[in-house]
Protein backbone atom coordinates (compact mmCIF):
# COMPACT_ATOMS: atom_id res chain seq x y z
CA UNK A 1 0.00 0.00 0.00
CA UNK A 2 2.94 2.69 0.86
CA UNK A 3 4.29 1.47 -2.30
CA UNK A 4 1.42 2.24 -4.39
CA UNK A 5 0.75 5.59 -2.72
CA UNK A 6 4.81 6.29 -3.12
CA UNK A 7 3.89 5.51 -6.91
CA UNK A 8 0.80 7.53 -6.67
CA UNK A 9 2.56 11.08 -5.02
CA UNK A 10 5.78 10.95 -7.45
CA UNK A 11 3.40 10.91 -10.68
CA UNK A 12 1.72 13.54 -9.08
CA UNK A 13 4.65 15.55 -9.01
CA UNK A 14 5.72 14.77 -12.26
CA UNK A 15 3.02 15.60 -13.79
CA UNK A 16 2.44 19.07 -13.51
CA UNK A 17 6.25 20.31 -14.45
CA UNK A 18 6.17 17.55 -17.41
CA UNK A 19 2.59 18.82 -18.84
CA UNK A 20 3.58 22.18 -17.77
CA UNK A 21 6.87 21.97 -20.32
CA UNK A 22 4.66 20.02 -23.06
CA UNK A 23 2.20 23.09 -23.18
CA UNK A 24 4.70 25.44 -23.48
CA UNK A 25 6.24 24.07 -26.18
CA UNK A 26 3.58 23.18 -28.38
CA UNK A 27 2.47 26.92 -28.14
CA UNK A 28 6.16 27.67 -29.24
CA UNK A 29 5.51 25.35 -32.18
CA UNK A 30 2.08 26.74 -33.05
CA UNK A 31 3.53 29.83 -34.09
CA UNK A 32 4.78 31.78 -30.90
CA UNK A 33 8.22 30.99 -31.63
CA UNK A 34 8.47 34.22 -33.88
CA UNK A 35 6.77 36.54 -31.44
CA UNK A 36 9.48 38.19 -29.67
CA UNK A 37 6.55 39.51 -27.06
CA UNK A 38 6.40 36.09 -25.60
CA UNK A 39 9.08 33.42 -26.99
CA UNK A 40 11.92 34.44 -24.57
CA UNK A 41 9.01 34.31 -21.75
CA UNK A 42 8.07 31.18 -22.69
CA UNK A 43 11.36 29.50 -22.66
CA UNK A 44 12.42 31.10 -19.28
CA UNK A 45 8.97 28.82 -18.06
CA UNK A 46 10.37 25.95 -19.50
CA UNK A 47 13.78 26.18 -18.13
CA UNK A 48 12.23 26.96 -14.80
CA UNK A 49 9.67 23.99 -14.57
CA UNK A 50 12.88 21.54 -16.02
CA UNK A 51 14.72 23.11 -13.51
CA UNK A 52 11.65 22.08 -10.81
CA UNK A 53 12.25 18.61 -12.67
CA UNK A 54 16.00 17.99 -11.53
CA UNK A 55 15.51 19.10 -8.52
CA UNK A 56 12.89 16.64 -7.22
CA UNK A 57 14.46 14.04 -9.28
CA UNK A 58 17.69 14.40 -7.70
CA UNK A 59 16.17 14.52 -4.26
CA UNK A 60 14.36 11.82 -4.86
CA UNK A 61 17.47 9.77 -5.89
CA UNK A 62 19.39 10.83 -2.94
CA UNK A 63 16.78 9.94 -0.29
CA UNK A 64 16.54 6.31 -2.43
CA UNK A 65 20.30 5.73 -1.77
CA UNK A 66 20.64 6.37 1.29
CA UNK A 67 17.60 4.34 2.60
CA UNK A 68 19.53 1.63 0.43
CA UNK A 69 22.96 2.38 1.72
CA UNK A 70 23.97 3.16 -1.35
CA UNK A 71 25.53 6.22 -0.81
CA UNK A 72 29.16 6.18 -0.92
CA UNK A 73 29.15 8.53 2.46
CA UNK A 74 32.64 9.99 3.30
CA UNK A 75 32.57 11.16 6.92
CA UNK A 76 34.82 14.02 7.93
CA UNK A 77 35.73 16.73 10.35
CA UNK A 78 32.97 19.35 9.74
CA UNK A 79 33.71 22.71 10.86
CA UNK A 80 29.97 24.03 12.06
CA UNK A 81 30.94 27.61 11.16
CA UNK A 82 31.69 27.24 7.43
CA UNK A 83 28.03 25.59 7.09
CA UNK A 84 26.86 28.83 9.41
CA UNK A 85 28.60 31.01 6.98
CA UNK A 86 27.11 29.54 3.66
CA UNK A 87 23.61 29.68 5.85
CA UNK A 88 24.05 33.29 6.06
CA UNK A 89 24.87 33.69 2.56
CA UNK A 90 22.22 31.77 1.22
CA UNK A 91 18.97 32.87 3.99
CA UNK A 92 19.97 36.56 4.81
CA UNK A 93 18.27 38.69 2.28
CA UNK A 94 15.07 36.59 1.92
CA UNK A 95 14.28 36.25 5.26
CA UNK A 96 15.34 40.18 5.44
CA UNK A 97 12.80 40.62 2.49
CA UNK A 98 10.04 39.07 5.06
CA UNK A 99 10.74 41.11 7.93
CA UNK A 100 11.85 38.23 9.45
CA UNK A 101 15.05 38.49 12.01
CA UNK A 102 17.68 35.26 11.28
CA UNK A 103 20.35 34.57 14.30
CA UNK A 104 22.90 32.91 13.04
CA UNK A 105 25.70 31.83 16.00
CA UNK A 106 29.47 32.31 15.61
CA UNK A 107 30.21 28.25 15.99
CA UNK A 108 33.91 29.37 15.91
CA UNK A 109 35.85 26.37 16.11
CA UNK A 110 33.37 23.43 16.75
CA UNK A 111 33.87 20.25 14.70
CA UNK A 112 31.22 17.34 14.00
CA UNK A 113 32.27 14.50 12.24
CA UNK A 114 29.82 14.15 9.14
CA UNK A 115 29.44 14.48 5.67
CA UNK A 116 29.65 18.89 5.26
CA UNK A 117 27.73 18.40 1.84
CA UNK A 118 24.46 16.32 2.99
CA UNK A 119 24.87 18.28 6.65
CA UNK A 120 24.89 21.75 4.53
CA UNK A 121 21.53 19.78 2.89
CA UNK A 122 19.59 19.23 6.10
CA UNK A 123 20.49 23.13 7.83
CA UNK A 124 19.44 24.26 4.67
CA UNK A 125 15.70 22.69 4.03
CA UNK A 126 15.38 23.41 8.07
CA UNK A 127 16.22 27.16 7.72
CA UNK A 128 14.32 27.50 4.10
CA UNK A 129 11.18 25.71 5.76
CA UNK A 130 11.47 28.02 8.90
CA UNK A 131 11.71 30.71 6.58
CA UNK A 132 8.98 29.42 4.32
CA UNK A 133 6.48 29.48 6.95
CA UNK A 134 7.02 32.12 9.42
CA UNK A 135 5.18 35.34 8.81
CA UNK A 136 7.16 37.25 11.64
CA UNK A 137 9.44 36.95 14.55
CA UNK A 138 12.95 35.39 14.66
CA UNK A 139 14.34 32.31 13.27
CA UNK A 140 17.17 31.06 15.18
CA UNK A 141 20.15 28.63 15.40
CA UNK A 142 21.33 27.08 18.85
CA UNK A 143 24.33 25.23 19.35
CA UNK A 144 25.12 23.48 22.55
CA UNK A 145 28.37 21.87 23.08
CA UNK A 146 27.04 18.59 25.05
CA UNK A 147 29.65 15.74 26.58
CA UNK A 148 30.00 13.81 23.63
CA UNK A 149 27.70 15.44 20.97
CA UNK A 150 26.74 18.67 19.45
CA UNK A 151 23.07 20.02 19.98
CA UNK A 152 21.63 21.42 17.15
CA UNK A 153 18.35 23.45 17.57
CA UNK A 154 15.97 25.61 14.81
CA UNK A 155 13.61 27.51 15.98
CA UNK A 156 11.18 29.26 14.35
CA UNK A 157 8.23 31.58 15.79
CA UNK A 158 5.88 30.71 12.48
CA UNK A 159 3.03 28.78 11.87
CA UNK A 160 3.73 25.95 13.99
CA UNK A 161 2.25 21.93 13.25
CA UNK A 162 -0.74 20.37 14.61
CA UNK A 163 0.77 17.70 16.96
CA UNK A 164 -1.45 15.23 14.91
CA UNK A 165 0.97 15.52 12.09
CA UNK A 166 4.24 15.21 13.80
CA UNK A 167 5.71 11.83 12.61
CA UNK A 168 4.12 12.31 9.02
CA UNK A 169 5.61 15.19 8.30
CA UNK A 170 9.15 13.49 7.52
CA UNK A 171 7.50 11.13 5.18
CA UNK A 172 8.03 11.75 1.03
CA UNK A 173 5.72 14.22 -0.16
CA UNK A 174 3.82 14.78 2.84
CA UNK A 175 2.94 18.58 3.66
CA UNK A 176 0.56 19.65 6.43
CA UNK A 177 -2.07 21.34 4.60
CA UNK A 178 -1.58 20.57 0.69
CA UNK A 179 -2.61 24.23 -1.05
CA UNK A 180 -0.61 25.88 1.93
CA UNK A 181 2.65 24.90 0.71
CA UNK A 182 1.73 24.07 -2.47
CA UNK A 183 1.53 27.84 -3.27
CA UNK A 184 5.18 28.03 -1.58
CA UNK A 185 6.74 25.72 -4.16
CA UNK A 186 7.20 22.52 -1.55
CA UNK A 187 7.35 19.44 -2.73
CA UNK A 188 7.24 17.62 -0.07
CA UNK A 189 10.78 15.98 0.06
CA UNK A 190 12.42 18.88 2.36
CA UNK A 191 11.88 16.59 5.63
CA UNK A 192 12.10 13.27 4.21
CA UNK A 193 15.73 13.99 2.92
CA UNK A 194 16.65 15.63 6.93
CA UNK A 195 15.22 12.44 8.30
CA UNK A 196 17.68 10.26 6.09
CA UNK A 197 20.46 12.09 6.71
CA UNK A 198 20.58 12.35 10.07
CA UNK A 199 20.05 8.66 9.64
CA UNK A 200 23.04 8.01 7.88
CA UNK A 201 24.63 10.03 10.46
CA UNK A 202 23.30 7.68 13.66
CA UNK A 203 21.29 10.71 14.45
CA UNK A 204 17.60 11.50 14.60
CA UNK A 205 15.59 14.54 14.18
CA UNK A 206 13.21 15.52 16.79
CA UNK A 207 10.46 17.82 16.22
CA UNK A 208 8.72 20.30 19.34
CA UNK A 209 5.83 22.34 17.80
CA UNK A 210 2.18 23.37 18.06
CA UNK A 211 -0.32 25.31 15.63
CA UNK A 212 0.19 29.05 15.73
CA UNK A 213 2.89 28.65 18.21
CA UNK A 214 6.16 27.89 15.76
CA UNK A 215 8.31 25.06 16.02
CA UNK A 216 11.61 23.87 16.84
CA UNK A 217 13.49 21.25 14.81
CA UNK A 218 16.57 19.50 17.29
CA UNK A 219 19.14 16.62 16.43
CA UNK A 220 22.77 15.41 18.14
CA UNK A 221 25.28 15.46 16.35
CA UNK A 222 28.45 13.47 17.20
CA UNK A 223 31.93 15.20 17.68
CA UNK A 224 35.12 14.25 16.50
P1 LIG B 1 7.70 21.24 1.75
O1 LIG B 1 8.48 21.16 0.49
O2 LIG B 1 6.22 21.16 1.54
O3 LIG B 1 8.11 22.38 2.64
P2 LIG B 1 8.87 19.47 3.78
O4 LIG B 1 9.10 18.00 3.74
O5 LIG B 1 10.08 20.34 3.94
O6 LIG B 1 8.07 19.84 2.47
O7 LIG B 1 7.86 19.78 4.95
C1 LIG B 1 6.67 19.01 5.07
C2 LIG B 1 5.55 19.85 5.65
O8 LIG B 1 5.83 20.15 7.03
C3 LIG B 1 5.40 21.21 4.97
O9 LIG B 1 4.53 21.13 3.87
C4 LIG B 1 4.83 22.08 6.08
O10 LIG B 1 3.44 21.98 6.10
C5 LIG B 1 5.38 21.46 7.35
N1 LIG B 1 6.54 22.22 7.90
C6 LIG B 1 7.86 21.94 7.71
N2 LIG B 1 8.64 22.82 8.39
C7 LIG B 1 7.81 23.66 9.02
C8 LIG B 1 7.98 24.79 9.90
N3 LIG B 1 9.21 25.22 10.28
N4 LIG B 1 6.86 25.40 10.39
C9 LIG B 1 5.63 24.97 10.04
N5 LIG B 1 5.39 23.93 9.21
C10 LIG B 1 6.45 23.28 8.71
Amino acid sequence: KAKSQFIANATHEFKTPIFSIKGYIETLKDGAINDSNVNNIFLNKIYNQSKRLEKLFSNLINISKIELNELDIKFEKVLLNEIMIVLSETFSESANNKGLNLFIPNTKDMIVLGNKELLQTCFINLVDNAIKYSKKGTISISIKNLNQYIQIKIIDNGIGISEKYHNQIFERFFRVEDSRSRNLGGAGLGLSIVKHILLAHKSKILLSSALNHGSTFSFNLKKT
